[in-house]
């Protein structure tokens, strides 16, 4: 039996551990709400404001892959450290979710001072962590908000932040975003364009158009990108920029896919056999390991040649998890479909990558071409792709073609493949089907010449 003392130290022990993270020692999501509560209610007739902030890794699974669950363990435990060590009397950091921290900032009055608090603490994550012999890196992306008015609870102001945390995230790794009432709206309007894309995809509404990829020497047609189209009933015309993101965070990316897949082997079927079909796969499609069987199943029911199918994808979609886009890349060769590195150059490029992985095409960024007239590196920047891609028996697409004068560069560089409006913008299989009768007639007269 244990006497009074001994049972209510027991008692206090077991409400810390309800509100402890085991393995760090930080407090965990209860003691934030907890704390947030009562600074709420503290400041319920005060005027001054403070701030929130929640704070994600970047990249901390493939860490956890790479170097084992429990250097994963370890570095969080540092992670934990370097936080809690930064924190001044007043501010408090908890850890909230696998990879997710919070702090409470009940001093800070403004968005500059909150967000120049976690651009501090993101820098100081990013020393390198010792593990062993190897050593790795973090960033992290942080999400704030402020608490303005007495009407507001804990889980408004962590929703708010929750919100601002997801803008962070989607602008790429390292950054800080604080809450404004806009986000609220784009949030809304996600949301809308969301449900109108599950509506039409299971309906069926989203159709493929191609884009000609030429030999630049001769002008001929060589192949086909398929570029996703969506117009809705009541959103209207919905650029692919805006709803490919969407339908890959949203968990549509596949089934949105497989439609147009399908309906584009079912169009290019009929072209003549030498035309190649292009098609782009998203990152989150290469961290899926039934991507490969769902392209092969619907190549096996249209009855598509794989050898005349060929996948972009790009280096986002490698970085995130390699060893899983490499056995879906590794499957899809192995029937015969090719495999091109889209927008090289602008993305996190790896030259290790290129060596690891066997490409079949590049594809040089729009972004490089355009310049490619007026900016002296973007032409160095495009012989050196050139050089290398002879070096590597990779073949070469520039994208994003618009004038003559900048295709005419590009041939006497050696690059022999070619895309852009100047040889066509995207059309519909049916347009598509005409382009090529009219081109197959002109070749003709060409040869009865
Ligand atoms: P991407 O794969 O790099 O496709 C090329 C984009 O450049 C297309 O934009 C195309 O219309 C545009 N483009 C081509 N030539 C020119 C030019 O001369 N000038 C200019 N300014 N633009 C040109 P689009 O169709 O808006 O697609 C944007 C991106 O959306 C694509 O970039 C691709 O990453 C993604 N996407 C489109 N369809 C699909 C799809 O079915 N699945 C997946 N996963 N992504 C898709
Ligand atoms: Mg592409
Ligand atoms: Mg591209």
């Amino acid at each position: 039996m244990h006497n009074p003392a001994q049972n209510r130290e027991m008692a206090r022990d077991a409400a810390d551990l309800e509100f402890t993270d085991p393995l760090t020692g930080l407090g965990n999501q209860r003691r934030f709400h907890d704390k947030v509560d009562r600074l709420i209610r503290e400041r319920a007739d005060d005027p001054a404001p403070f701030a929130i902030g929640l704070l994600d890794l970047d990249g901390f699974k493939p860490i956890n892959d790479l170097f084992g669950r429990s250097a994963g363990d370890f570095i969080l435990q540092q992670v934990a450290l370097r936080l809690n060590a930064a924190m001044d009397g007043n501010s408090f950091v908890a850890r909230v979710g696998a990879d997710e921290f919070a702090f409470l900032y009940p001093m800070i009055f403004s968005e500059e001072a909150v967000s120049q608090k976690a651009r501090m603490l993101i820098e100081i994550l990013s020393a390198p962590y010792d593990i062993g012999e190897r050593t790795a890196r973090l960033s992290a992306s942080v999400g704030c908000s402020l608490f303005y008015s007495g009407d507001e609870t804990t889980s408004h102001l962590v929703n708010k932040a929750e919100t601002a945390l997801y803008h962070a995230k989607r602008s790429g790794r390292g950054g800080v975003v604080v809450y404004t009432r806009e986000m609220e709206e784009a949030a809304k309007r996600v949301t809308r364009i969301e449900q109108a894309l599950r509506r039409a995809v299971s309906a069926g509404e989203v159709e493929p158009h191609f884009q000609p990829i030429v030999d630049l020497k001769s002008g001929t047609t060589i192949g086909f990108e398929t570029l996703a189209r969506w117009t809705d009933r009541d959103l209207g015309f919905v650029s692919p920029a805006t709803f490919i993101p969407i339908a890959e965070e949203r968990g549509i990316i596949a089934p949105l896919s497989q439609l147009v897949l399908r309906k584009a082997t079912e169009a290019a079927r009929t072209w003549p056999e030498h035309l190649f079909l292009s098609f782009n796969l998203s990152p989150s499609q290469l961290v899926d390991q039934n991507t490969g069987l769902q392209v092969l199943s619907i190549l096996n029911r249209t009855g598509f040649d794989p050898r005349r199918l060929e996948i972009e994808i790009t280096e986002t979609g490698l970085m995130t998890d390699p060893a899983s886009a490499e056995k879906i890349v590794d499957d899809l060769r192995r029937v015969g479909i090719r495999v091109s590195l889209d927008d090289f150059g602008t993305g996190q490029s790896s030259l290790g990558r290129l060596r690891e992985f066997n490409f079949d095409k590049l594809k040089i960024d729009r972004a490089f071409v355009s310049s490619i007239l007026e900016d002296k590196p973007s032409e160095h920047i495009i012989r050196a792709i050139l050089a290398m891609c002879e070096g590597l028996g990779m073949d070469v697409v520039a994208e994003g073609i618009e004038e003559q004068a900048q295709a005419d560069r590009l041939v006497q560089f050696g690059c022999a493949g070619g895309q852009g409006f100047l040889f066509g913008k995207p059309k519909n299989a049916e347009a598509t089907l005409g382009y090529l009768r009219d081109s197959l007639r002109g070749a003709q007269r060409v040869r009865s010449a």
